[in-house]
């Protein structure tokens, strides 16, 4: 079979099979026929879709560079669309007399353009906003929709954080503070003493139940987050004797977040409905009942209760939470209340991908081998060439340790000073060409002895990627968080090497090496070869939640461009913004420099060498168009 056979019978569908884009893609990303990734929409009863390489192709027209993350206002309008439809659904099946009113946690994504965009397509479901502190409370009054969206307040609360909220309630919001702690009571009852408005209550419960996961250490007694039992009798009790009861109108729990089992949560829903109709029974009005975070998203595409995954959909999630509510509910004769969920993961994850290009690749390759060795080769050297020849199927294992130490002498005769430089670089060669040599012939033995095993996958290469993991996938680096990786073009041809990811901080941590896989995690993806006259484009698909601002500015490298699409009626796409990335002028400032100080303190350092004959005024005058220009760039790689 020739190579051109092989390229023919490669096509897109493969590479969407190879990269899992069905799975994970949750029908937003699919492969087009000339193999490149799609971002799919529904306009009417019609399904269009986008190239990414022509968004791409419009992002290079306009003079930007890449990184840039790329926001899909469409996929983020679609996700509110159906957990607000798939709880009205649900609670139409179930016979549910309440309504379902949503609130996105602006923690979650605070970017002003994405919380513009969840209030602009929330306000049609009257959905709301979370605030956890003074700045997302301030957020949230300014940019919510309606008097009826809600605004729910979790966080610990000072006394101005309260007046705000109370403010909102005055001029006819539905304002809810959440009392974590005890304490916060008093200040919530003394500030609408003060300010003489009624303040609307909701409390946060510590459940006995817990979820596995990530962050689940949110939820259950150990959690440093809400009210014991005797706490909250303590908070009934004070507001009764306070003739306030009828403040008390809430009650919220917040799992954690990225819930794989939905066993779990239907536990935690079922343990809050008998706390629900209790507070009821105790004389609270109520009316709203909050079940917090923690839907989660599929990041793998497995469909298990893997920590990167979720064994339930959004249908069963809803179906299955109104469920458990309407069973208990009804068995205590409750009046069934508003529910609100607060997921904000689920919600913004799919709308935002990273884009990047690929600026060098690195091969764990040998170089040209002699033919035979030099004259004067050290023994141990010898004995590595002799290894190399003599390696057949049958003595692979016998082989594989003899290289080892072979290899390992050598170091060490190295660091004696008894081998030199070139021998050394010549035993690599040897040695990379023995492990070569191995992990190509284990296809064709019966039983791989366990030590080979995994040869195959150490043999990858090193794709330099042109981001910063600190910066735009925080997660990937702080919890081993797996998103969806792959290339966006050329995905009719098939990738025929294997590679890890190498940003370009200088940091060893500045890497990804964990990939989505459905029975496992890889650990290196399927790539192109580079090709001389044509960038090499990837995607990280799923980043829209907790990602943006939780990075930092690791080695300086700022925020990337952003640029934000909208797929239009035509199957088209158009441009609805563009954020300019950080300059390397804004990322010193960030830290405290004085950009114009370091200029002139430059500057001076060029006139000193000019005084000094070092370098000529034409010189210094080339120098420092260069310094000032660099100063005012993007802070990544730019060709
Ligand atoms: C973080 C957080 C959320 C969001 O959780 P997701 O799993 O992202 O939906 C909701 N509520 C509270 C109180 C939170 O702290």
């Amino acid at each position: 079979m020739t190579k051109q056979d092989v390229l023919q019978r490669w096509s897109s569908k493969d590479s969407a099979d190879l990269y899992g884009i069905k799975d994970w893609g949750a029908g937003y990303f699919d492969l087009n026929a000339k193999g490149e990734v799609v971002v799919l929409a529904k306009k009417g009863d019609r399904q269009v879709d986008v190239s990414l390489m022509d968004v791409i192709k419009g992002i290079r027209e306009r003079g930007m560079n890449m990184p840039v993350l790329l926001r899909i206002e469409n996929l983020l309008d679609n996700q509110i669309s159906l957990l607000n439809d798939s709880f009205r659904k649900a609670m139409k099946q179930t016979g549910y007399r309440g309504r379902y009113q949503g609130v996105f946690p602006i923690k979650v994504n605070q970017q002003a353009q994405v919380i513009e965009e969840v209030t602009r397509f929330g306000a049609r479901f009257d959905h709301g906003l979370e605030a956890g502190s003074k700045a997302e409370l301030i957020i949230a009054l300014a940019m919510i929709p309606s008097p009826q969206s809600l605004i729910v307040c979790n966080g610990y609360k000072d006394e101005k954080f309260v007046d705000l909220g109370l403010y909102a309630v005055q001029m006819g919001y539905k304002c809810f503070f959440v009392v974590e702690t005890p304490s916060e009571l008093s200040i919530i009852m003394e500030r609408s003493e003060a300010l003489g408005v009624e303040p609307l209550i909701g409390v946060r419960l510590k459940l006995s139940s817990r979820a596995g996961g990530h962050w689940q250490d949110s939820g259950g007694e150990g959690s440093i987050f809400g009210l014991t039992t005797n706490q909250m009798v303590d908070v009934i009790d004070t507001l009764r004797q306070a003739g306030k009861l009828h403040c008390l109108q809430l009650l919220h729990y917040h799992l954690g977040s990225q819930i794989p089992n939905i066993r779990d949560i239907r536990q935690a829903v079922r343990e809050t409905a008998r706390f629900y109709a209790d507070m009821v029974r105790e004389g609270a009005p109520m009316g709203y009942l909050d079940l917090g975070g923690g839907l989660a998203v599929d990041y793998d595409g497995s469909k298990t209760n893997f920590v990167h995954s979720r064994n339930y959909g959004l249908d069963e999630y809803c179906s299955d939470v109104m469920e458990v509510i309407v069973e208990v509910l009804n068995e205590h004769e409750v009046e069934h209340p508003t529910v609100i969920t607060e997921s904000g993961r689920a919600t913004v994850a799919y709308a935002s991908v990273l884009l990047f290009n690929v600026l060098d690749t690195n091969r764990f390759e040998p170089g040209p081998m002699p033919d035979r060795l030099p004259e004067d080769s050290p023994e141990m050297l010898e004995n590595l060439w002799f290894v190399r020849k003599s390696l057949n199927l049958k003595n692979i294992q016998e082989c594989y340790n003899d290289a080892i130490y072979y290899r390992e002498e050598i170091c060490e005769q190295f660091r004696l000073g008894t081998i030199t430089l070139r021998q050394r670089a010549l035993a690599d060669n040897v040695f990379i060409d023995i492990i070569h040599r191995i992990a190509a012939s284990l296809d064709r033995i019966k039983r791989v002895p366990r030590a080979l095993e995994s040869l195959q996958t150490v043999l990858h290469d090193i794709y330099y990627a042109n981001m910063s993991v600190f910066q735009s996938l925080p997660d990937a680096w702080a919890i081993d968080q797996i998103f969806p990786i792959m290339p966006v073009h050329r995905l009719q041809e098939e990738p025929e090497r294997r590679a890890i990811l190498a940003d370009i901080t200088c940091d060893s941590d500045g890497k990804i090496d964990k990939f989505p896989d459905i029975h496992d995690v890889r650990t290196s993806i399927p790539v192109h070869a580079l090709s001389a006259d044509e960038e090499y484009y990837m995607g990280v698909f799923l980043v829209g939640a907790y990602q943006e601002t939780l990075g930092d500015l690791h080695n300086l490298l700022g925020d990337t461009n952003v640029v934000s699409i909208r797929i239009n009626e035509k199957g088209g796409h158009d441009f609805v913004q563009e954020i300019e990335g950080d300059s390397i002028w804004d990322v010193l400032t960030y830290v405290e420099y004085e950009p114009k100080g370091l200029i002139s303190r430059f500057r001076n350092k060029a006139e000193d060498a000019v005084q000094s004959s070092t370098i000529t005024v034409a010189q210094r005058r080339q120098i420092m168009k260069a310094f000032e220009e660099s100063i005012r760039g993007y802070t990544y790689f730019e060709r």
